[in-house]
């Protein structure tokens, strides 16, 4: 690991003016893909400001309107067994519980969550082109080993997924990221626009800025129906999804009044289409509903080989969801 400089923040001002003010300069919460990452040289921070310390964004809070705001150093494992969220978003709780560990779930954040990097194999291996990592230099990916890659919205330089769970039940219910940028001011994203897709830089994961500063996400009143979270992955632990859907589906009678529908494991981003949920309104929750939501949701996708499998896995999950949510 390269040598680093290390401090701890007493406030969120402090800490964002402690990373504006020094060239190099990275918060650190939970950690936990961080330090891998430095540890492999991948990530070469020269200062830490650590924000564990720095009271109030550990909190769970009602928000007047009847949404819930969650500070960035809640910890995965808190939000998952708050019982609000149980009660009120039971596809957060449920995604949460199906990320990584839960010895990382206890040390990992909300705002960390969001901010992790994806799982490709050659990201994470120094040897290797990567676009990613070291812009302009390739992407070992296209033509090599792809089992866990993208089959939607990826590019001729990079064709890695989102590892997170946590961001697609946060994107099907609308979450508003709230962040504080270099200089103070604050800003509202919503989770749709967080996440960027790959083009032609994607060593931008994020929307953020240099420096700015996860404060909280908010997610507003949850949706009237059903909320499912399922994942397909290759063990049943511990392991990223190779396709994973937060579903919330509102059914009366085996019809579908409206859906919202978002998916990990197919894109940089957590994959979400509205023409997807259009085809689904109003329709009786039979295949041949759910066959047009996954035409519309998959459109243009396109496997790199190993991960063909993608698509057709696709299809299958969406119709076992929501035949599972319209039974209910
Ligand atoms: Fe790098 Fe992206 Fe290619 Fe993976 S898919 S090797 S992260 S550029």
């Amino acid at each position: 690991m390269k040598a680093f400089s290390y401090e701890r923040a007493s406030s969120t001002d402090a800490a964002v003016s402690a990373v504006a003010g020094r060239a190099g300069a990275r918060f650190i919460a939970g950690g936990t893909n961080l330090l891998d990452l430095m540890k492999i040289q991948v990530e070469t921070p020269e200062h830490l400001v650590d924000i564990n310390r720095i009271p109030g964004l550990d909190r769970v809070e009602p928000t007047p309107d009847g949404g819930l705001r969650i500070g960035t150093l809640v910890r995965n494992s808190d939000l998952a067994a708050d019982a609000t969220v149980r009660q009120r978003y039971p596809v957060l709780a449920r995604a949460l519980l199906a990320g990584a560990s839960a010895q990382l779930r206890n040390k990992a954040t909300t705002g960390g969550n969001l901010l992790q990097r994806t799982r490709c194999y050659y990201f994470y291996d120094p040897s290797k082109p990567c676009n990613k990592r070291q812009p302009g230099s390739g992407c070992a990916a296209i033509g090599g080993f792809n089992r866990i890659h993208a089959v939607v919205g990826a590019s001729d330089h990079c064709i890695a997924v989102h590892p997170s769970d946590m961001a697609v039940a946060m994107r099907a219910l609308d979450a508003l990221v709230e962040t504080v940028q270099p200089g103070g001011a604050r800003r509202v994203i919503p989770i749709a626009d967080f996440h960027r897709l790959p083009g032609d830089a994607p060593q931008q994961d994020t929307a953020l800025q240099p420096g700015e500063f996860i404060a909280a996400v908010t997610l507003p009143p949850p949706p009237p129906g059903v909320q499912l979270y399922r994942k397909v992955r290759d063990r049943a632990s511990y392991a990223f999804a190779l396709v994973s859907v937060a579903a919330i589906v509102d059914a009366q009678g085996g019809s579908i009044r409206g859906a919202r529908l978002a998916f990990g494991g197919l894109a940089h981003k957590p994959w979400r289409v509205p023409d997807a949920e259009s085809a689904l309104a109003g329709q009786p929750g039979q295949q041949r509903a759910f066959d047009a939501a996954a035409d519309a949701l998959l459109q243009g996708a396109r496997g790199q080989g190993h991960n063909d499998f993608k698509v057709p896995l696709t299809r299958r999950v969406l119709a076992g969801v929501l035949s599972e949510a319209t039974r209910a």
